[in-house]
């Protein structure tokens, strides 16, 4: 968002209380994969797909922008059936895919494996689908951070916003290192939300979800070629000769650390569906805490108890797919464009009513859905 508005001229400081980007981003597999992660047509569905179309542009003006490489690849989809149950849902996505146009394929097991040979055998169909992809969500939270700094964007790490209060010139914005005034502020404090107090209001309620994600080294390259999801886990192979396994979905609050029943279980599930996992070096676990919210859905929109501030919180599990959309759908509503429809399902009115746009801006949060996007 802060490279956004950036680039359209605005005068924005990234108040971030850790470094850029540690936290739920570090964590993140990157996988762009709005087809399975949301349910047929609904509006996480359709903020997906938009998601999606913007990213080969996106990333490549990050890249242009910063000079940095960014890991991005399209590289597609192979979900897999290993019981009937699995096997029902895949021949819904199918035919629901293709009513709607979009590219898959539904394979034998034999198939499947031909296809990615180290598959398990237990694997009795699969469903393909090849616009689905991954960036690597650090680096282009780097080049993202550089791509800003170009356009004119400043950053303040390590400096704690506590409290926004509207006052007669703007909002001001209570911090570790003393108050700042700002025109407009866009709170992105990921699950930490409402950990900022806001005067005569509440922030609309996010809450913390726990995720542990597995990275392994194999020593002749990644044993696949596309990201595989099984009902256990997903695996995202990287072209520094690593794979992604993730991730757990824990309800445990603030807690950041890594567990052993964490690790064993995504070790358990990659074995399941990659028996050569065990040939694998282990190479590191992440924790994130993703932003989730009461419909799964962000939460994208001016808060109705201070004016001038802008909530672009509760990405969830879509934080880096549905991040150069955020950034767009931000930057037009702070630059009073014509607010976008898809804006109504993600309003904090479902928590909280809207209120009216202006001029200069800072970001509070920072990483590729808060800083971009
Ligand atoms: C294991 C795992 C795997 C994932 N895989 C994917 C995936 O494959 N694809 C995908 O699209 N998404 C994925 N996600 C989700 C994605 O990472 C998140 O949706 C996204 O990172 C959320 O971004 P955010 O900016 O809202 O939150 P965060 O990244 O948590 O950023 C919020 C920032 O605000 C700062 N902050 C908080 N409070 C304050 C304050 N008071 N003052 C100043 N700064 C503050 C924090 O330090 C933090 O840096 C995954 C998440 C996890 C945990």
């Amino acid at each position: 968002m802060a490279y956004e508005l950036g680039r359209r001229g605005l005068e924005v400081c990234v108040l971030e209380r850790r470094d850029v980007g540690l936290g739920a981003t570090q964590a993140s597999a990157g996988m762009l994969a709005p087809f399975i992660e949301a349910e047929h047509a609904g509006p996480l569905w359709r903020l997906g797909i938009r998601g999606l179309e913007l990213y080969d542009q996106f990333v490549a003006d990050v890249v242009g922008d910063s000079g940095d490489p960014v890991p991005y690849g399209r590289c597609g989809t192979i979900e897999v059936a290993t019981d009937a149950l699995s096997l029902a849902r895949l021949e819904r996505s199918a035919s629901e895919l293709a009513a709607a146009g979009v590219a898959c394929r539904l394979v034998s097991g034999a198939q499947a494996i031909a296809d990615e040979p180290h598959l398990s055998q237990q694997v009795s169909s699969a469903l393909l689908i090849p616009s689905h992809g991954f960036v690597g969500a650090g680096p282009l939270t780097a080049a993202l951070r550089r791509a800003a700094v170009r356009v004119g964007v400043s950053f303040r790490s390590r400096c704690t916003v506590s409290r926004l209060g509207p006052t007669p010139e703007g909002i001001e914005v209570q911090t570790d290192g003393g108050p700042r005034l700002s025109d407009v502020v866009v709170l992105a404090a990921g699950s930490w939300n409402d950990q900022v107090g806001i005067e005569d209001g509440a922030p609309p309620r996010v809450k913390p979800v726990r995720g542990q994600l597995l990275q392994l080294r194999w020593p002749a390259g990644p044993p696949l070629t596309k990201v595989v999801w099984s009902s256990g886990c997903y695996v995202v192979p990287w072209p520094d000769g690593t794979t992604l396994v993730g991730a757990t979905v824990e309800d445990v609050g603030f807690d950041e650390r890594a567990t052993v029943a964490g690790v064993n279980g995504l070790l358990d599930a990659a074995r399941e569906v990659l028996p050569v996992t065990t040939r694998a070096e282990f190479e590191g676990v992440r924790v994130g805490l993703r932003p989730g919210t009461g419909d799964d859905l962000p939460i994208i929109g001016w808060s109705h108890a201070v004016p001038k501030l802008l909530y672009a919180t509760g990405h969830y599990r879509n934080g880096v797919l549905l991040a150069p959309l955020t950034a767009r759908l931000v930057a037009d509503l702070v630059l009073d464009a014509s607010p976008d429809p898809i804006l109504d399902t993600l309003a904090p009115g479902r928590f909280e009513a809207a209120a009216t746009p202006l001029t200069g801006a800072s970001v509070v949060g920072s990483d590729t859905s808060s800083v971009a996007e």
